[in-house]
């Protein structure tokens, strides 16, 4: 992969070689990221969307402290999806008006969370709507709300669909103007939408469609509103490339269109920041996942490669993840990343279940135990997407570098 140099046959994360990190980390297998390929994949987007685009970072990609602290002090803002994320995102010390709350099944104590704070909560249903009402009756304030809407339109050929049809997310788009008409007799404060229509696309003529369809919803939907949409938030979507014969996403038609949507947004909300959350896009390129081989052997004509790591810490890469077909995450051995001989191989965990996989017979440099299995594009839905207690193995490493 493009990101990460190679010195000495050895991958450097961070401009640090992985054998020292592995050292450092000692028997266990670990996540690594490079907050310099984060920043690069930052001032990327910076470069090519226009200025207008306010930038946030969906944390529930990678919560890790450190990473969050990072992003905190480089993006416009951070949304997180449970109470657990907003005190890593309070912690940061970024301003609590540059945070919002999204989310089905809040519960109270996490409204109440949020209400305190002052942040964004993106109200996913009525009841939800109801029950801020109360609370901010108890704590006499008067809560920052959004309406995360469940747009009337799909977002084509995206990995995870997020909206459209019936959804556990947002308010169906044609319930909210009566939504909006019940909001303006409540003590909340309306700050605009959300909508955010799905993830891991890495089509642009898709993310235009959807982008399009988005503001003209927004429009539509402000008609309704009780004071001027100060906040739209037309979420992410981008994708990284995963597996063969995927590529990253071409964003200049992506920003062409985005930059006509802001004109005219500029007449239809004058108010109104326009924000995208990323949560993959900033920071899945940037990590790795590294595992030791512990044992290697031939069984009926295939070679093993046996580690210390697998599907209890990387779901995502063993296929598990939503996957309908498995394919491979893209793999190097980091000790040994090119070598004029090559044998085919399955990398597999410790786990009794034949689920455990990591590579599926891939060609790579011919490894011994000891050696260092890297899996890329591992920064994002990793660590915290994966059931590390499941047969009672160590936990990962996580490590910022
Ligand atoms: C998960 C999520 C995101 C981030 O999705 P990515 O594919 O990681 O960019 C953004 N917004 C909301 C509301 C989410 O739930």
């Amino acid at each position: 992969m493009t990101q990460f140099r190679c010195i000495d046959n050895c991958l450097q994360i961070g401009g640090v070689p992985l054998t020292t990190l592995a050292t450092d980390m000692g028997d266990r297998a670990f996540y690594a990221y490079d907050r310099s390929v984060i920043l690069k994949q930052l001032d990327k987007l910076r470069q090519e969307l226009p200025t207008g685009i306010h930038l946030h970072y969906a944390m529930k990609a990678n919560p890790m402290p450190e990473v969050v602290n990072f992003l905190a002090q480089h993006c416009d803002g951070l949304d997180v999806a449970s109470g657990g994320e907003l005190e890593v995102a309070l912690a940061s010390g970024i301003d609590p008006k540059l945070i919002s709350m999204a989310g089905p099944g809040k519960s109270e104590s996490e409204l109440a969370l949020a209400i305190k704070h002052g942040i964004t909560i993106n109200m996913e249903s009525e009841g939800e709507m109801a029950r801020i009402a109360v609370l901010a009756e108890s704590l006499e304030m008067r809560p920052r709300v959004a309406i995360r809407v469940n747009p009337d339109f799909e977002l084509k050929a995206s990995g995870m669909k997020m909206a459209g049809g019936p959804k556990p997310f947002g308010v169906d788009a044609e319930r909210v103007p009566q939504m909006l008409r019940d909001l303006a007799e409540l003590p909340l404060e309306f700050t605009g939408f959300h909508i955010f229509c799905g993830s891991q696309n890495l089509r642009g003529d898709a993310i235009i469609e959807a982008q399009t369809n988005t503001f003209e919803l927004a429009f539509r939907l402000a008609r309704h509103a009780p004071t001027p949409v100060k906040s739209l938030n037309i979420g992410g979507g981008l994708g990284v490339p995963y597996f063969p014969g995927e590529s990253r996403i071409e964003l200049s038609g992506v920003s062409e269109n985005l930059e006509a949507q802001l004109q005219r947004a500029k007449q239809e909300l004058p108010d109104a920041e326009i924000v995208m959350e990323l949560g993959r896009y900033l920071v899945a390129e940037a990590g790795v996942y590294v595992s030791r081989v512990v044992d290697k052997k031939v069984s009926r004509g295939e070679t093993f490669l046996i580690t210390n790591g697998g599907l209890h810490h990387h779901l995502a890469a063993s296929g598990n993840f939503g996957q309908v077909i498995r394919k491979n995450y893209p793999v190097c051995i980091g000790n040994r990343v090119v070598s004029d001989q090559h044998e085919l191989v399955n990398i597999v965990g410790p786990l009794c279940t034949p689920l455990d996989i990591l590579a599926d017979k891939m060609s790579l440099p011919v490894a011994e135990i000891g050696d260092l299995i890297v899996i890329f594009q591992s920064g994002a839905y990793g660590y915290s997407a994966s059931p590390h207690n499941f047969l009672s193995h160590p936990a990962p490493g996580e490590i910022f570098v």
